[in-house]
C-alpha cells in the first residue's frame, strides 16, 4: 500500500513514520510513504498558501490553488484523496479496516481555520478523529496511518489484531505478564492453568464484563452467541 501526505509541516512526519511498527512496515516495504510540502505550490514569491476569509472573522484559510495543484496529480493516479476535518466522517475500527483494503491513500492536512470549501470538491472523503480540534491536520493523518497500517498484512500478526478491542465488536480482556503476583496482585489462577478452553472462556466473559461495565454501546451491535448472552445476564443481575 502506498500513502502520500499533503502538509505545510514535513517535519512533523519524520520521526512517527521510521519508528516501531510503523518504521519497521516501511523498511520490509510492506507500506510506501510519500511527505510532500504544500509551500512548494505555494503562490508569488513568498509562497504563500492561506489568506484571509472572506467576508471577515478570526484567523487565515488555506488557498484552494496549492492544495488543487498538490493534489489532483494523485487522484488522477488512482489515489483515494482523504481530507483530514472535524466535520468529516469519525473514525473507528471498521472505517481503518477499510481503508487499510486501499492501495493508494492522500492524506491532506489542513491547518489554520482550516482549507477552503472548494478543496471538498477535490477529495473522496474527510475523516474525523474526534469531536475536539487540533491546530492542524499533521496528528489526526499519523493516527489514520497508525490505525491503517497495523491492518496491513503481516505488520504484525493478524491474530493480534483480531482480538484487540473494537475488532471483534467489544473491548479487549484484560492481559497479565510475570511476574505471577506483583504487590500483592495475583495473575487470575485460570491463566496459569495451561487450560486452552478455559483460558479463552476466562477471557470471552472478561471482555464482556469489560464491555458491559464500560460501553455497553458496543453490545448492541456486536457479534453475540447464546452463551455470550447468558454471560451478559448473568453479569448484569450479579451487579444489582
Ligand atoms: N475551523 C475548523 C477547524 C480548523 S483546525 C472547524 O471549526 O472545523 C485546522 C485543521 O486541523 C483542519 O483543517 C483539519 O485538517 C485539522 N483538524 C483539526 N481537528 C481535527 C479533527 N478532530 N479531526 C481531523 N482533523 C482535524
Amino acid at each position: 500500500m502506498r500513502i502520500d501526505v499533503f502538509t505545510l509541516f514535513p517535519e512533523l512526519f519524520a520521526g512517527p513514520l521510521r519508528t516501531s511498527i510503523i518504521g519497521r512496515a516501511a523498511e520490509a516495504g510492506l507500506v510506501e510513504f510519500g511527505v510532500h510540502d504544500l509551500r512548494e505550490h505555494g503562490l508569488g514569491r513568498h509562497r504563500s498558501v492561506d489568506d484571509y476569509p472572506y467576508g471577515g472573522g478570526a484567523g487565515m484559510v488555506m488557498r484552494p490553488e496549492p492544495l488543487f495543484a498538490a493534489v489532483e496529480p494523485l487522484r488522477a493516479a488512482g489515489a483515494q484523496v482523504i481530507l483530514m476535518d472535524p466535520a468529516g466522517e469519525r473514525l473507528i475500527d471498521a472505517l481503518a479496516r477499510e481503508l487499510a483494503a486501499a492501495p493508494h491513500l492522500a492524506l491532506v492536512c489542513g491547518r489554520y481555520e482550516g482549507v477552503d470549501e472548494r478543496v471538498r470538491t477535490i477529495v473522496d472523503r474527510e475523516v474525523s478523529i474526534g469531536d475536539y480540534v487540533l491546530t492542524g491536520g499533521e496528528l489526526p493523518a499519523l493516527v489514520v496511518i497508525d490505525a491503517v497500517v497495523r491492518l496491513v498484512p503481516d505488520v504484525i500478526q493478524a491474530a493480534s489484531h483480531e482480538g484487540d478491542s473494537f475488532a471483534s465488536g467489544l473491548l479487549e480482556y484484560p492481559q497479565y505478564t510475570r511476574p505471577e503476583s506483583f504487590r500483592d496482585l495475583p495473575v487470575p489462577p485460570v491463566l496459569l492453568s495451561g487450560h486452552h478452553g478455559e483460558v479463552d472462556r476466562w477471557r470471552r466473559r472478561e471482555a464482556l464484563r469489560r464491555t458491559l461495565e464500560r460501553r455497553p454501546d458496543l453490545l448492541e451491535s456486536a457479534e453475540l452467541g447464546d452463551d455470550d448472552r447468558r454471560v451478559i445476564d448473568e453479569l448484569a443481575n450479579a451487579g444489582d
